[in-house]
């Protein structure tokens, strides 16, 4: 690509990572490389396993440590994860060998400071021209937001969690 763009989907609605991961398939459909690091999360959601099964032209990684960061303070295990993801983010934006590159859950990261202000805007402005660069996350943070050029809010309207209790389930949630 030419040119790329710095997109955001944030908001506290359902939708910001799977429509990362549409753009994804989108994108290696149209032949271009996909880069996806998904930071907190450790256990591979369903999308992951058939990513990498059957989408060679896209990369993952994950970079969460196992159980649940809501609730507790981070410790010294979550910050490396994120540190790592931070490295491996910036390599992937800076190598030229991916046209999009997708991180999701980010603005978790830097919600709980496990990723700083610096590094945020660093990755953000690191990436090649020609690179697509995507995050997502709730608490998307006012100094990346005024960088971004496309920002998409998911709004909750209605949450089936919140008015009939229903728990994330396979292959739809999760
Ligand atoms: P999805 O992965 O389904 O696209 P998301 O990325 O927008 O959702 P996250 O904030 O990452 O949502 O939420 C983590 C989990 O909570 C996901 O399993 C997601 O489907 C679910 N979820 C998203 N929005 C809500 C909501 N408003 N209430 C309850 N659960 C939600
Ligand atoms: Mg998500």
């Amino acid at each position: 690509m030419e040119n790329g763009y710095f997109q955001i989907y944030t908001g506290n609605g359902k939708g910001k990572t799977t429509a990362a991961l549409g753009l994804a398939m989108r994108a290696a459909g149209a032949g271009l490389k996909v880069y996806i690091g998904q930071f907190i999360k450790s256990m591979e959601y369903h999308e992951i396993g058939i990513l990498r099964e059957r989408f060679p032209e896209v990369t993952v990684d994950l970079f969460g440590i196992k159980g649940c960061i809501a609730g507790r303070d981070p410790d010294l295990t979550d910050i490396q994860a994120a540190w790592e993801g931070y490295e491996k983010s910036k390599a992937a934006l800076m190598s030229r060998k991916y046209d999009v590159v997708i991180l999701d859950e980010f603005f978790i990261a830097t919600h709980f400071g496990l990723i700083t202000r610096e590094q945020a805007v660093n990755l953000a402005d690191c990436r090649t021209p020609g690179t697509e660069l995507i995050m997502t996350g709730r608490f998307a943070p006012d100094y990346l937001l005024d960088k971004a050029d496309l920002i998409t809010e998911m709004k909750e309207v209605r949450h089936y969690y919140a008015t009939q209790g229903v728990e994330a389930r396979d292959g739809i949630e999760r």
